[in-house]
């Protein structure tokens, strides 16, 4: 089923990110006392992570349906009475940052975070959001009621019943979601910084850093130095990463830097919370493999700009990491396929523009 949703998806940029998620049930994990990471239910958008102080609150990432925003705010109110102080948003993309007006509507005083980069990307994107969602729904229920009527996948595939109930959910999911956001209004960042700065929430100490570019160009990180966790945003996307856009070249090396930090707890943008740092690896390696290998090919025949996808793509191999993401999961090493496509596409296009 998931091959069939990616191509659905492939239509909508960042509409995709939100239903990327393979997790279909809102799950909540306490980290220490007094911090708590939020999974949300499909099309909620990424993880949401409270960090409780004495006297303060920060929420990093606000997701991206106002109800789901509404129901995280609510059981923060019962985790705690102090206020929500700060939001951090680890980059534009808006599953991680369209609840941002139900956090100032609730806590008008709250101060919303973002790197300097990310504040124009909002800027720039977040205020047509609506606008956006509604061109890339459509689009995606067009797709979707084609395969149904035909009960075939665009590549022939014959949809099963399971598939036809899933796509079903799919198109009232969406129907859903555009009459949630009507009406949304988008709240930018309201204070910006360029390499990082620490906030004291009272002893409580969140560091909040700019690593380097990656998977947009101003991705931060909220580090907690004393709990050691990491909150890393879509630069770390589970179960595959997110490469609709970005900068693998140096991604791999913020990659690094985050791996870099002592941390035990690692929370992702998007998918389950990790003990270890090896998924980070596995991510590093799987970038830079792709960069590599495109740019031997460049450096055997020509530079980019007198080159096409088509003459470099057959020269790079990410099949031996397919086994190491997907495991034995057949329908996740199909979306791995898709993935490593789009990877090699990203890499190509970085290149082009040196
Ligand atoms: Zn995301």
């Amino acid at each position: 089923m998931r091959r069939i949703f990616l191509a659905a998806i492939t239509i909508g940029l960042l509409a995709a990110a939100t239903l990327l998620s393979a997790q279909t049930e809102r799950k909540i994990t306490k980290l220490t006392d007094g911090v708590y990471e939020i999974q949300h239910a499909q099309g909620g958008g990424g993880n949401t992570t409270v960090i409780i102080g004495d006297r303060q609150v920060l929420v990093v990432d606000t997701g991206f349906l106002p109800s789901a925003a509404r129901e995280d705010i609510a059981q923060i109110r019962q985790w705690t009475n102090q206020p929500v102080s700060f939001i951090l948003n680890t980059h534009f993309h808006n599953d991680h940052n369209l609840g941002n007006r139900v956090y100032m509507d609730a806590f008008p005083a709250v101060t919303v975070i973002a790197q300097v980069e990310t504040k124009k990307e909002m800027d720039r994107f977040g205020p047509g959001s609506l606008m956006r969602e509604e061109k890339d729904s459509y689009g995606i229920r067009q797709t979707v009621k084609k395969m149904l009527d035909s009960g075939k996948t665009d590549d022939g595939k014959v949809l099963t019943e399971d598939d036809k109930k899933q796509l079903k959910d799919l198109l009232a999911r969406q129907a859903v979601m555009i009459e949630e956001l009507k009406g949304l209004k988008f709240q930018s960042a309201t204070l910006t910084f360029e390499h990082g700065f620490s906030v004291d929430l009272g002893n409580r100490e969140v560091q909040l850093k700019f690593l380097g570019r990656g998977n947009t160009p101003g991705d931060a990180v909220a580090y907690l130095p004393k709990e050691k966790i990491l909150v890393a945003g879509d630069l770390v996307d589970l179960p595959l990463p997110n490469v609709l856009d970005g900068y693998p070249s140096e991604w791999t090396h913020t990659l690094q830097r985050l791996a870099d930090l002592d941390a035990n707890t690692i929370v992702p943008g998007h998918g389950p919370i990790l003990h270890d740092k090896s998924y980070i690896y596995l991510l590093r390696d799987l970038l830079q493999s792709a960069v590599d290998q495109v740019n031997e090919k460049l450096r055997q025949t020509a530079p980019a700009m007198f080159m096409t996808l088509d003459d470099v793509k057959s020269s790079v191999d990410l099949t031996p990491f397919r086994q190491r993401f997907a495991g034995n999961d057949q329908d996740l090493a199909a979306n791995f396929d898709e993935v490593a496509a789009r990877l090699i596409k990203l890499v190509f296009d970085e290149a082009r523009l040196r």
